[in-house]
C-alpha cells in the first residue's frame, strides 16, 4: 500500500513525540545549551510577561528592543483583526498600493527629521540595512560616481543579519566562521571617534565612500552613547565630503529617546532613516528606509529605471495596521514623554549599580541601558547574572559579552522601575557570590 501524503503528516502519538519545543532552533544561541533551560511565555500585560507555569515577569528589555507601547494591547490587536478580516496583504510591488500602507507612510513622513521624505516598506530591521546598502549605491550609480562603493560604519555597531548587515557590523564574532570575509568595499571606524571618519573619508578620497551607516545610540553592541557632539560632527563631516548618511534606527525609534527619533533628539537630519521593531512595537513585524528628498528624486528621474529591489510583505497592510495603532498609541496615551520621564529616573537610578563588586560600568542614553560586568575577573558572571535575575522574576539578556541589557517599555510603572533596578542589584550580588 502507497503511503498517502495526509498520513505522512498526521502528528506522532503524544508518547513517541520529542520533548516539548525541543524542534525549536533559538536564535542566537547554542542549540545544545539552550533546550534544556527553554522559557514558555504565553501571556503579556504591560511591561510583564506571564511562562506557562504561571510565573510573571519584569520584562526588562520589551523583548528585543520592541515593545515600546508594552505588551497585551488590545487597541494593536483590533487593528490587525480588522484588517486581517477586510484584506490581510497584497503585494506593493509596481503600481499596488493598500490604504493602511499609504497612510502610514503619510505619518512616518510626518514624524521623520527630514522635509519631504518618501517611503520604502521592508519586513524588518535586517531588511532595511540591505535596502538601505542597495538604495546608496544605486544612489551613487544613477548619479554616475560608481566608484563612490565604500561604506562607513562603527565599531561595536549591530546592523541586522543579512549579507551587507553582518559585514557592515562591528561586532567581529558575528563575521568569523561564517564565511563573512573583510570586504574592503566596508570599512569600520572607532565608534567614539569623529577624526577617524574624517581620516578614513581623506585617505579613500570622498570620491570613493559612499555612506557612512550610524547607530546614533549603540544598541546590541553594548548600549553606548554617542559622545557630546559626535553626532553633528559626523554629520558635518558626510555633508563636505558629500558622504550619505544613514541612520539605523530600528532600536533607537519610536520613542526611545523621547522624540519619535534620536535622530531628532541629537540634531541630526540623516540622508537615510532605518526603521523596525518600535514601529509596531513588535506586534507584527515591519520595518523600512525612510528616504530624504536628495536621495529619492533621483530615483524619480525620468531616466532611472526601476529600482529593483523589494520583498513580498513590503507594504502589508497587517503589519500597516498595526503601525497605524501603535503610532495611535504612542500619541494618545503620551508614551514618548512617558519614555523620556522613564530615562531620567533610569539615569538616575542605574549608576548606583556602579558600585557593586562585579560591576565594571553602567551607560545609559534614552531609555536604553546596559550594566557592563567585569568579565576579566569572571568570564561567566553575566549569564549568571541573568539566570539569578530570571530566577528573581526580571527578564533581561546578556549583549556584547560582558553587559546586561536594559530597555523596558515605555508603559513601565515607577513601581516597576525601582524593582526592575533592585533585582538586577540582588542578581548581580547574589551571582558575583558563588564565584
Ligand atoms: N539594526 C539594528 C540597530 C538592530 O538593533 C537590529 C536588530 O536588533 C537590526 C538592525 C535588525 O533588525 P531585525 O532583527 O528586525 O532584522
Amino acid at each position: 500500500m502507497t503511503t498517502t501524503s495526509s498520513s505522512r503528516i498526521s502528528p506522532p502519538a503524544a508518547a513517541d513525540r520529542p520533548p516539548a519545543a525541543s524542534r525549536l532552533w533559538h536564535p542566537f544561541s547554542s542549540l545544545g545549551g539552550t533546550r534544556a533551560s527553554e522559557l514558555t511565555l504565553v501571556e503579556g500585560k504591560g511591561a510583564r510577561v506571564r511562562d506557562k507555569d504561571g510565573n510573571w515577569y519584569l520584562d526588562a528589555t520589551a523583548a528585543l528592543w520592541y515593545a515600546n507601547v508594552g505588551h497585551g494591547q488590545a487597541p494593536i490587536a483590533d487593528a490587525i483583526a480588522e484588517q486581517a478580516r477586510r484584506l490581510a496583504a497584497y503585494s506593493t510591488f509596481g503600481d499596488m498600493s493598500n490604504p493602511a500602507a499609504a497612510a502610514l507612510a503619510e505619518q512616518l513622513a510626518d514624524l521623520a527629521p527630514s522635509a519631504d521624505p518618501m517611503v520604502f516598506f521592508t519586513s524588518g530591521g535586517s531588511d532595511a540595512v540591505d535596502t538601505a546598502v542597495k538604495m546608496v549605491r544605486r544612489f551613487w550609480t544613477l548619479r554616475g560616481e560608481i566608484d563612490r562603493s565604500v561604506i562607513i560604519s562603527r565599531g561595536l555597531s549591530y546592523h541586522g543579519m543579512h549579507g551587507h548587515g553582518t559585514s557592515l557590523a562591528g561586532i567581529a564574532a558575528n563575521n568569523a566562521g561564517y564565511g563573512m570575509a573583510p570586504d574592503p568595499e566596508f570599512v569600520r571606524v572607532p565608534h567614539d571617534d569623529a577624526g577617524a571618519l574624517r581620516r578614513v573619508i581623506d585617505e579613500l578620497g570622498p570620491s570613493r565612500v559612499a555612506a557612512f551607516f550610524v547607530e546614533p545610540i549603540i544598541g546590541a553592541g553594548g548600549v553606548y552613547p554617542p559622545p557630546p557632539g559626535y553626532l553633528t560632527e559626523v554629520a558635518q563631516i558626510c555633508r563636505s565630503a558629500g558622504v550619505l548618511l544613514v541612520a539605523d534606527e530600528v532600536v533607537t525609534g519610536f520613542g526611545r529617546t523621547g522624540d519619535w527619533f534620536a535622530s531628532a533628539s541629537y540634531g541630526i537630519e540623516p540622508d537615510l532613516l532605518l526603521f523596525a521593531k518600535g514601529v509596531t512595537s513588535g506586534y507584527v513585524p515591519l520595518g523600512g528606509v525612510i528616504a530624504d528628498r536628495g536621495v529619492w528624486e533621483v530615483f524619480a528621474d525620468a531616466t532611472a529605471g526601476a529600482f529593483r529591489h523589494g520583498y513580498t510583505y513590503s507594504g502589508h497592510a497587517v503589519a500597516c495596521a498595526a503601525a497605524l495603532a501603535n503610532l495611535r498609541l504612542l500619541v494618545e496615551q503620551d508614551l514618548l514623554a512617558r519614555a523620556a520621564v522613564l530615562a531620567e529616573e533610569l539615569a538616575v537610578r542605574l549608576p548606583r549599580l556602579a558600585e557593586l563588586p562585579g560591576v565594571r560600568e553602567v551607560r545609559c542614553a534614552g531609555l536604553l541601558g546596559a550594566i557592563a560586568l567585569d568579565t576579566v575577573r569572571d568570564p561567566a558572571l553575566p549569564e549568571r547574572v541573568v539566570r539569578q535575575a530570571r530566577a528573581a522574576g526580571v527578564l533581561t539578556r546578556v549583549i556584547n559579552g560582558d553587559s546586561v541589557q536594559l530597555s523596558p517599555a515605555f508603559v513601565l510603572t515607577d513601581e516597576q522601575l525601582g524593582q526592575l533596578v533592585d533585582r538586577l542589584a540582588e542578581a548581580i550580588t547574589a551571582a558575583d557570590s558563588v564565584r
